[in-house]
Parts: C-alpha cells; sequence; structure tokens
C-alpha cells in the first residue's frame, strides 16, 4: 500500500481543486440545519442541498459543481448512533466530498475523472482497486454496461475488476417515486492484512463481503430515470451525475491506519482528551471506547453550534444536548468528571475552522454552550444514574429484561438523563429500554406542552403537469428561457395575457365565478413568500372588455420557471389569452416592508445589545406585525426590551435609506454580511445595507423594503416569549398597526384615568395608593375573621373530653382557612398545658382540610401529630404531615370527615396507655 504525507485538510483542498480545475464550481456546504426541507433533522448527504434540481423546482448558475458537505446521521433511517465508539468507522457528524453534473457530463467523464484523482493524483495502486455496476436481479431495468465499459477504457484498469450487483447494492432512489438511477461504486482491496475474518473457515474476502479487506470508497450515482410507480420508470429528459466520498475514510486509506480515529482528523481529539486524563497510551487504547465517543460526539457539538442548533428539549436541540451529555458521561469512564468537552471543540475549532470559518466566528457560542450543558448535566448525572441504576437493579431480579419507555422518558424529563444514555447504562447491565415507548411518551408530553407537530408533509407532487404547462408554453414561444417573469422590486401592478389558466389540477380555458384558480402571466410583481415575508395578496382584472375579477389569495412557485397566482373568480369569466392587469393589494404590501425592514433593524440592534451570538432562527414578515426568532440562552430583561425598542425607533427616526445590491455571495459575506442558517442562496446574492459605511444592517436578503427607515414609522414590541430550547422569540408591530396599538392603549389608560378621577400621568401613583388600601383591608379582614372564629370557638370548649387525665378536642369548623385553624390550635394549647387538638374544616375549592396540635408534654411522652394527621387524613383520601407538635393534611372526600375525627380519642387513649 502507498503512503502518502496529506493531510485530511489537504485531500478535502485536492478534491475540491481537482474537480474546480474541470470547469465545477465550488459550492460551500451548506448548514446541518436542512433549508425548505421540513421532512429531514439534519442534513445526511451532500445531495441534500441540490435536491430542489433534481425534482425541477430549482435552477443554478452553475451545471458542475464541487463541495464538501457537513453531514449528521443521528435519527431516522440513518442513525449510526449505536455503532460511534464500539468501531472505527462510524460517526455522527462526517463530511461527504462530492462532484455533481446537473443535466452536464455524464458517466464516461464521472467514471474517468474518479479515476484520475484516485490512481494519479493520490496514486492509489490501480491493481487493488474495483468497480461495482448495476445489474437488475428483476430484469426489468437494463445493464449499466455503459459505466462498466467507462471503467474498462481506463488506463491501467484490470478488466477483471468490474463487478455487478443488484438493487440493494448499485440502484440509487430518493424516494418511492421521483429521480432515479443506477449508481457504481469504487472499492479498494487493502490487502489480506485487513481482513479482521481471518479465522473464519467460510469466509472469504471479497467486494461488498463482510470484512475488512475490501472498503468502499466512493460511490457514483447516475440519475436517468423519473420513477412514477412501483414498476414505472421512465428516462429523464436531462441525467445527472451526484457522487459521493466520506472524507473520513479517503483519509484513513490515504494515511494508510486502520481506523478513522487514527487520522489526523480525528487523532488530536484524542490526544486532547488523553492529555486531560494522563493517561498512557496502553491505558487509551484499553479505554478506546470513551476516546472515540468523546472525539466524535464533540466534534458533531461543535459544528452543530456552530450552525444554530444549541442544547435543548427537541428535535435538533435534543440531539446537540445529548451528545453533549454522552460524550460528558463517556468522560467520567475515564475519570474526566469536571466539564472538559470545550477543550476538545477549541482544537475542532482550531482544525477544522480554515475551511469552515463558521466555527471560528461561533468561536465563544461554541465553547460557552457545550461547558453550560456540561454543567447541567452534572447536577442531574449523579442523581440520574442512581435512580436508573436501582430500577435496573429492581429489574434484574425479574424475568423482565426491558425497561419502560415511560420510565425512561421520566428519567430524561425529570433527571435529565436522554434516551441514549439510559439504553448504554441499562445495556452494560445486559438489559434494555423500550424505545418507541420512550417516544410515544415524549411525544405525548410534547403535544400536552403544546410544542406543535415537528415536521410536516413533504410538498412537490405536482411538479410535472407544471413542468409540461412551461414545456409547451417555451415551444410556443409564450415564454423565454427563463420562464415567467419575476420582479416583485420595482412596480405594483404589470399587463399580461393570460397564458393558462389552471382549476383542480387541470388546464382549463375558461374560468366561472365562485371557482378557485390558479393564473399563469408572462411576468409577475406579486412577492413569493421567502426569506419569511408573506406572499402578496391582489387582483387580476380584464384590461379590456368584457371585464372579470379575479381576487389573489396566494403566490405559489410549484416548478422552476412557473409561477402561479392562486385566486377565486369574483366576477366575470376570465379566457385563456385574456388582456390582464395583475396588480398588489398595495397597502397591505407596504405594511409589509414596514415590518421587513424593521426586522432587519431589530436583528442588527439584538446582536448590539445582547451580542453576536443573537442570530435569527426564524423569522415572520406578515402586514400586521413580525416575529423573530433569535438564539438566545435566557428570557429577556424588560430594561433590555425597553433599551432595544428604543434603539430601532432611533435608527428609524434617522432616516437612513437602505441600499440594495447584487452581488456576488462570497463578496457579500466578505463585507460583513449576515447570511441566514438554513437558506439556500445562489452564486449572485441580493444585499440590504442600512447606514452609512459603518452598516447598520448589513444583510442578504430577496425580500420587498421601503426605501427610507422612516418609512417605517413607529416600531413597538408587543411581546418576548421562549420558542424553543435556547432560542427565544420577539413580536413587534410597525407603522399603521403601532399607531393602533397605541392609540388602543391611550384609550384604555384614559379610562382607567377617569374611573380613578385622576390625570393618565397619575395613575400609577393613584393604582398603587388603591392598592396599597386594598391590602391593608384585607389584612384587618383576617383580623376579624380570625376574631370572629376564636368567639365561635370558644363554644367548642364545651366539648373537650379528658382522655386519660389529658384535654381532648376535635371540631369540624365551617368556611375556615388553614392559617386561622392553625391560629385556633394555638390558642388552644396555650389555654390547656397538656391536650391534643384536632381541627378540620372544607376549604373555598371544597376538599377537607386537617390541623392537629399535640402540647410539647404529650410528644415526649411519644405521641406525634404527624402520625395523628396522616391517621386522620387516610379515608378521606389524603395525606399530609409536620412536626410533633403541629402537623396538617388535605383530603379529596369532605362526606367522612366528621367519622375520621372519631378516631382521634381512641389514637390518645392507645398512645398514652
Ligand atoms: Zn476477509
Ligand atoms: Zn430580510
Amino acid at each position: 500500500m502507498t503512503f502518502t504525507n496529506l493531510t485530511g485538510a489537504r485531500i478535502r483542498q485536492d478534491f475540491i481543486d481537482f474537480f474546480v480545475a474541470r470547469g465545477h464550481t465550488f459550492v460551500p456546504s451548506s448548514s446541518l440545519v436542512p433549508g425548505g426541507d421540513q421532512t429531514l433533522l439534519f442534513t445526511n448527504a451532500g445531495m441534500v442541498q441540490f435536491k430542489d434540481i433534481f425534482l425541477g423546482t430549482d435552477k443554478r448558475a452553475y451545471v458542475r459543481a464541487a463541495n464538501s458537505q457537513k453531514c449528521m446521521r443521528v435519527a431516522g433511517k440513518h442513525n449510526d448512533l449505536d455503532d460511534v465508539g464500539r468501531d472505527d468507522t462510524h460517526h455522527t457528524f462526517f463530511e461527504m466530498l462530492g462532484n455533481w453534473s446537473f443535466g452536464d457530463y455524464y458517466k464516461k467523464e464521472a467514471v474517468a475523472w474518479a479515476w484520475e484523482l484516485l490512481t494519479s493524483a493520490w496514486a492509489l495502486p490501480k491493481e487493488n482497486l474495483w468497480a461495482t455496476c448495476f445489474q437488475d436481479e428483476n430484469d426489468m431495468i437494463p445493464r449499466d454496461d455503459e459505466a462498466a465499459n467507462a471503467w474498462r477504457n481506463q488506463p491501467g484498469f484490470d478488466p477483471t475488476h468490474v463487478l455487478f450487483f443488484g438493487r440493494k447494492d448499485n440502484f440509487w432512489e430518493m424516494a418511492e417515486t421521483g429521480p432515479c438511477g443506477p449508481c457504481s461504486e469504487i472499492h479498494i482491496d487493502r490487502g489480506p492484512a485487513y481482513c479482521d475474518m481471518q479465522g473464519n473457515p467460510n469466509h472469504t474476502c471479497r467486494v461488498n463481503g463482510d470484512c475488512k479487506r475490501f472498503l468502499e470508497l466512493w460511490n457514483l450515482v447516475f440519475i436517468q430515470y423519473n420513477r412514477t410507480s412501483p414498476s414505472g420508470l421512465e428516462p429523464l429528459p436531462a441525467m445527472h451525475v451526484d457522487t459521493g466520498m466520506g472524507l473520513e475514510r479517503i483519509v484513513s486509506v490515504l494515511q494508510d491506519v486502520d481506523s478513522n480515529y487514527k487520522t489526523d482528523l480525528l487523532s488530536p481529539l484524542l490526544d486532547v482528551v488523553q492529555g486531560l486524563t494522563g493517561q498512557t497510551a496502553k491505558e487509551r487504547a484499553a479505554n478506546i471506547t470513551p476516546y472515540r465517543v468523546i472525539a466524535d460526539h464533540s466534534r458533531a457539538a461543535t459544528f452543530l453550534i456552530a450552525d444554530g442548533v444549541v442544547p435543548g428539549n427537541l428535535g435538533r436541540n435534543y440531539v446537540c444536548r445529548m451528545i453533549i451529555r454522552r460524550a460528558a458521561r463517556f468522560g467520567g469512564k475515564i475519570g474526566l468528571n469536571k466539564p472538559f468537552l470545550a477543550s476538545v471543540a477549541e482544537k475542532v475549532i482550531e482544525n477544522y475552522g480554515e475551511f469552515y470559518p463558521e466555527l471560528i466566528r461561533n468561536r465563544k457560542t461554541i465553547l460557552d454552550n457545550i461547558t453550560r450543558e456540561e454543567e447541567r448535566f452534572q447536577h442531574t448525572l449523579e442523581s440520574g444514574t442512581a435512580k436508573l441504576s436501582a430500577l435496573l437493579e429492581r429489574l434484574s431480579g425479574t424475568s423482565e429484561k426491558v425497561l419502560p419507555g415511560e420510565v425512561a422518558f421520566d428519567l430524561y424529563a425529570t433527571l435529565g438523563l436522554p434516551l441514549e444514555i439510559t439504553r448504554d447504562i441499562a445495556r452494560e447491565g445486559n438489559l434494555d429500554v423500550d424505545e418507541p415507548g420512550f417516544r410515544e411518551a415524549m411525544e405525548k408530553h410534547r403535544l400536552a406542552s403544546g410544542a406543535g407537530e415537528a415536521f410536516g408533509p413533504l410538498g412537490g407532487e405536482d411538479v410535472e403537469i407544471y413542468s409540461s404547462i412551461l414545456d409547451e408554453l417555451q415551444a410556443a414561444s409564450k415564454l423565454g428561457a427563463e420562464g415567467v417573469g419575476y420582479d416583485p422590486y420595482h412596480a405594483l401592478e404589470v399587463e399580461g395575457n393570460i397564458l393558462a389558466i389552471i382549476r383542480d389540477g387541470k388546464v382549463v380555458k375558461q374560468a366561472q365565478p365562485g371557482e378557485t384558480v390558479e393564473i399563469i402571466l408572462p411576468e409577475t410583481c406579486f412577492y413569493i413568500e421567502s426569506g419569511g415575508q408573506v406572499s402578496d395578496t391582489g387582483w387580476i382584472i380584464a384590461a379590456n372588455e368584457p371585464s372579470w375579477e379575479i381576487r389573489v389569495n396566494d403566490m405559489r412557485k410549484p416548478a422552476a420557471g412557473i409561477i402561479v397566482h392562486l385566486g377565486v373568480v369574483l366576477r366575470g369569466s376570465p379566457c385563456l389569452g385574456d388582456q390582464a392587469i395583475a396588480r398588489i393589494d398595495a397597502q397591505r404590501r407596504h405594511d409589509t416592508m414596514r415590518n421587513h425592514t424593521a426586522t432587519h433593524l431589530l436583528h442588527a440592534e439584538l446582536r448590539l445589545v445582547l451580542g453576536e451570538h443573537a442570530r435569527q432562527a426564524g423569522s415572520l414578515v406578515a402586514p400586521d406585525h413580525l416575529r423573530f426568532d433569535f438564539t438566545h440562552p435566557k428570557a429577556l430583561l424588560p430594561e433590555q426590551l425597553e433599551h432595544i425598542e428604543a434603539g430601532v425607533n432611533r435608527t428609524i427616526l434617522e432616516d437612513f435609506p437602505l441600499n440594495i445590491q447584487f452581488k456576488p455571495l462570497q463578496e457579500a459575506i466578505n463585507d460583513g454580511a449576515i447570511a441566514l442558517f438554513g437558506e439556500k442562496y445562489g452564486e449572485t446574492v441580493r444585499n440590504i445595507t442600512i447606514g452609512e459605511d459603518d452598516h447598520i444592517s448589513n444583510e442578504l436578503c430577496g425580500g420587498t423594503h421601503v426605501s427610507e427607515t422612516g418609512d417605517v414609522g413607529l416600531f413597538i414590541i408587543t411581546g418576548e416569549t421562549s420558542a424553543a430550547a435556547g432560542i427565544r422569540r420577539i413580536e413587534a408591530v410597525t407603522g399603521r398597526s403601532a399607531y393602533e396599538l397605541v392609540q388602543k392603549r391611550f384609550r384604555a389608560l384614559k379610562q382607567v384615568a377617569n374611573q380613578l378621577g385622576s390625570s393618565p400621568e397619575e395613575v400609577p401613583v393613584k393604582t398603587s395608593e388603591i392598592l396599597d388600601e386594598l391590602e391593608e383591608t384585607r389584612k384587618q379582614v383576617i383580623i376579624l375573621k380570625r376574631n370572629y372564629a376564636w368567639l365561635n370557638f370558644v363554644r367548642f370548649f364545651d366539648l373537650i373530653e379528658t382522655v386519660k387525665g389529658v384535654s381532648v378536642l376535635t371540631a369540624v369548623l365551617e368556611d375556615t382557612d388553614a392559617d386561622t385553624l392553625r391560629a385556633l390550635t394555638d390558642r388552644f394549647r396555650q389555654r390547656y398545658p397538656s391536650g391534643v387538638i384536632v381541627l378540620a374544616s372544607t376549604g373555598s375549592d371544597g376538599k377537607p382540610i386537617i390541623i392537629a396540635a399535640i402540647t410539647e408534654d404529650l410528644v415526649k411522652r411519644g405521641l406525634h401529630a404527624g402520625d395523628l394527621v396522616k391517621l386522620v387524613a387516610a379515608p378521606l383520601g389524603g395525606s399530609g404531615g409536620g412536626r410533633p407538635t403541629l402537623a396538617q393534611a388535605g383530603g379529596r372526600d369532605a362526606s367522612q370527615l366528621e367519622k375520621a375525627m372519631s378516631i382521634v380519642k381512641k389514637w390518645v387513649e392507645i398512645k398514652l396507655s
């Protein structure tokens, strides 16, 4: 085998440089949080950010791309968590190298370049490389001879090294329907020494076999079909290439090590851990699982937090919390009992920061969040594991080998032990956890807490009909190559003839009043929902006679090049080809624009007041209000909110112009523009700056804005709440809504002032005077009530009985609170130096309250008020306790109160005999 001195970073860069030199555009990794894909927890493959191109709903300025994509696989179908730490190859976070052709080059070039990079640039021995190609075991899809021949044609490729495999290994599908195609994999034979099944007589080393000798390096996917049904495959008009090569794996091969954890991508992290433990190399080897888990999980957590995913209770945030806690627990196994993961994360930032600058930008946030989470976990780890151990011990004494999911969830909800850690601990004792039960309990809890649905359905099934409309319109020269024109930035109305009317998913020639329709025009000025800003509404009306009118309620871009206006025919019968005027609801649009500009000002002000970590995590820009979610660990103080509100209003009054420029993405980022995570950006971006040279705000944004900040009018924060773990939400209004709010509040204030007989300015003083007075009155009422109770109570003294020489009084009083009952027992004890008293009443909720008191001398003789009160409360379905001299209990059922009290005398008698 060859040896190279290439570092992991060099290998990543080599890959990208190689393809850039062959006409590919380098596309930076998209966020670990998939943009616009509600069905996916994390980006789990390089193709996630290009998916819409394959589906035909997106187009890019380039047809060849290369990237190194950050991926996470910890949930759902691709869940490698169980194996992480146990072996050399599985990770939660990993990098995927890929080169892409969108309807450009195909199999021949993809194969040739893969061969050239592996064998020339990286000098892997040609005789050790094997290629697999697709052959359908069901004989329904043609054999991929095109790929096989491409391999056989490579210089130095052993033609006998092409092998064919079936659907499981060599056919790729995105989903049950949609783009799909054969794939071709390159495997390397690392030599017999790498076989880990040598002792097994039935074992033969082979490609796609079960030992470590043959390793799959690179998967080339050729997207050439569209699956319409389980048996229906249609050729795609444009064929694509999608390749994937795990960076950790190729680095392990090129650095000739038998474990990903021995590559320079991960071994420095293990070194940091070893430095912290002070263990020897031998001890490290003996404890390799904790080392691997810590290295893997801290790397993943570092990248997650850089992408805005902070530790929390649900979804992605839960995953971040879980891996930090899991790493911390494994740290405990090798003696690391204080927060330590930040030092591992620092190494990650140092080693990966050059290629992934978001790590450097978010350094402080990353380190703070990790340490804070470790600290939080330490508070509960001991009690959590102690409780779990007790539960498991009880379980191991029975035939039951599975810890119920509800119990596991309870451990998480009350003691912060994530399922994965509970499972780790259970497995260490050869027990298991009911995971579906855990998820069910979590779901129940989530619904009960009103957190709503985590993931919605996947859309885009109807791409085909719109694509065929586009094809027809283009063939008839009614639309150009770009499809429907889109410019929401200049005019408020456009004129054009109706190119298509769609009703119930079908193209029609004419629509009738009352019908819901979709209208396609040559161009539109209506904004389509994106970046949080809602779609425009408005009207489409006939430009000529006969007149008709459509109310437009929504906008949609169902396929690349197609924009539809969704609306209802108000009157008349619009026909295909009619000349039409599309007019935006201008007032609604202006309200929306004020809120959008205010959103940028708010974002900037939050960063100024709270710090750079306060980053956008979600946004809604509607006409009547704006909602802005941002990362921040705790609730804002009222002073902070006031400060932020004042800052935004100051900027509004300065009346700064908004500068809008189109520039290359990289240039904008270099100029300090804020790009949003989870957003996709093209090559050219729209950059909006506010203020002079030293911008107050600098963002990439496709939204519509006012031209000067003064147009926003007035900005008022209406609420600040928690949106999710580690994410705060501010809601605010501007312009007309702000004025309406001020008006409403003034009206309320004036009304209160009138009622108080004061001026609005005097309301606070006047109110606190009244509240003081009310408080004083309440106190007096309590005293009066108590005196009254005492006067009433005195007559109960006739009921006092003497039991074994002590005074015993039991009584049920009407409508008396616990405080008063206690005061009465005090007075009893003052008057009777040796006695037992139990008083009961029914509280305002109809449930019994019981107070028992015992004098000191009887306590010395072994009587305890706590025991007594428990005894009385038991038949009432209640419980309680307290000190030996005074105890209190509650109950559920007041009907048995009198009967329950009768036990007191007997109890005293028995206790004193
Ligand atoms: Zn083998
Ligand atoms: Zn914006």
